[in-house]
């Protein structure tokens, strides 16, 4: 007797148990954020110009519990916003204080 193989249902997708590290900005808050700071990166001083990639950078990485609030990002090349990121992960302390 050959069995039939049956198709077991899906499991219901489990909803993940952290959330991601990145939170996505929606587009209007990046555009404030565009427009609060004249359209200057914060890091290099040098305006964004038409076709340059820009971020909203977390001041206050979401990691390190930095908000998505205007309060806590800056307009930022990424290309600028990246360089710095390298130097930040060197100068983070990864230990634990007990
Ligand atoms: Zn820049």
């Amino acid at each position: 007797m050959k069995g039939k193989l049956k198709q077991q249902p899906l499991p219901p997708p489990t909803t993940a148990p952290h959330r991601p590290r990145r939170e996505r900005l929606d587009k209007q808050t990046r555009a404030r954020v565009f427009a609060r700071d004249g359209g200057v990166c914060q890091l290099c001083r040098e305006p964004v110009r038409f076709g340059q990639l820009w971020t909203a950078d977390h001041i206050k990485p979401s990691s390190h519990g930095g908000t998505g609030l205007l309060s806590n990002l800056r307009l930022a090349h990424k290309r600028c916003n990246e360089a710095r990121g390298n130097r930040a992960a060197r100068t983070d302390t990864g230990g634990y204080v007990r």
